[in-house]
């Protein structure tokens, strides 16, 4: 048997177990968007860490150095934001090839350097290194949450309404627009669908609120599509899950690019990735008053798109049927 035959989450799920017994009964470990350290009464660390490397999370050649020193710190600050955390600090293990430029890393810094000014996430340490292999870029942030309010993905409820905090599948289209090498800077929906996959916002303020919710019964960041992430839900909940395809939040844009190049938009939607929104299960009665209140203060829809079911299994319905996707949600090593 080799690596790709049993995945990330088979691999993750092979080794957890013996650390995951050492773990003291008050500490969160292996299984959730961030570990939860309590820190006194009233406070918990968040610990989360994320790793980028040349040709697998990004192209040089396609995405600004400033763009993806925002970007590799904004997916870390997006597991913050799925636990309803606020971000603390920040720190940064680069490896270089010797021959980059000088003048791509300042950009590459100051584009770290404005998210972290944005968010209040001071980079505090790190530690760099030579690459004989591209760049390799992880940063670990540290942060903080109310131990009464944290969301996990082991809590949600059969029944549970699912919900995302945005529309999906913009940065799975900028992605395919840099992979086919499409002409995008002439048209306004494409620049804006790869801007979209170059820089990514976490939802610090959406997570922040959800976690006061006590409706709120779990939730996560949307790293690998929803087809993929509502599984984690899922197994850390013993639950299964439908997701209605027609409910599956697109923008515009996606639709009209997706209709240009015969792409399958719903498909990207729920497989495409890296949208970095926040996916969470709500108490069905309290739905409606719980969009209504996100929808007052944050001006966009809390978007339903599934309902929790007891069981194992995800299944995707279109009108009423039972139905497919070809393709499903980033798994590295399958
Ligand atoms: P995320 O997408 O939010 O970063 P994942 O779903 O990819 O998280 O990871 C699932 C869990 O496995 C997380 O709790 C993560 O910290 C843990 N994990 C992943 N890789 C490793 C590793 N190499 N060592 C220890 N824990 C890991
Ligand atoms: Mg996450």
């Amino acid at each position: 048997m080799n690596l790709a035959d049993i995945g990330e989450f088979g691999l993750i799920h092979r080794f957890a177990p013996q650390f995951l017994r050492d773990v003291q009964d008050n500490i969160l470990g292996i299984g959730d968007d961030c570990a939860v350290i309590p820190h006194g009464q009233s406070e918990s660390l968040l610990i989360t860490t994320d790793l980028l490397l040349e040709d697998i999370h990004f192209l040089r050649s396609k995405i600004r150095p400033r763009e993806l020193g925002r970007k590799s710190l904004a997916v870390n600050l997006s597991d913050i934001a799925a636990m309803g955390g606020t971000p603390l600090a920040a720190f940064l293990s680069l490896a270089i090839p010797k021959d980059t430029l000088v003048e791509w890393l300042d950009a590459f810094f100051a584009g770290l350097h404005s998210l972290s000014d944005e968010t209040a996430t001071p980079l505090l340490g790190g530690d760099t290194t030579q690459s004989k292999c591209g760049i390799v870029i992880n940063i670990a942030v540290l942060g903080k949450a109310h131990p009464q309010q944290i969301k996990y993905r082991s809590t949600a409820r059969v029944g549970d309404v699912i919900c995302v905090t945005d529309v999906l599948g913009d940065s799975g289209g900028g992605l395919n627009i840099l992979l086919q090498n499409l002409e995008h800077e002439t048209d306004p929906d494409m620049q804006y669908l790869v801007q979209t996959h170059h820089n990514p916002t976490p939802q610090l303020a959406e997570g922040q609120w959800l976690a006061e919710q006590p409706s709120v019964n779990a939730m996560l960041d949307v790293s690998d599509g929803i087809d993929s992430d509502i599984q984690r839900i899922m197994e850390e909940s013993k639950v299964g899950a439908r997701i209605d395809i027609e409910s599956i939040p697109i923008s515009s844009s996606l639709n009209a690019t997706s209709t240009r190049f015969g792409w399958n938009a719903k498909e990207i939607a729920a497989t495409g990735g890296e949208d970095y929104c926040l996916l969470c299960t709500i108490d069905p009665k309290k739905y409606d008053e719980m969009a209504n209140k996100f929808e007052k203060k944050f001006n966009k829809p809390l978007f339903r798109i599934g309902v929790i079911q007891p069981g194992e299994l995800l299944h995707y319905y279109q009108d009423n049927q039972s139905v497919d996707f070809a393709k499903h949600g980033w798994n590295h090593f399958k």
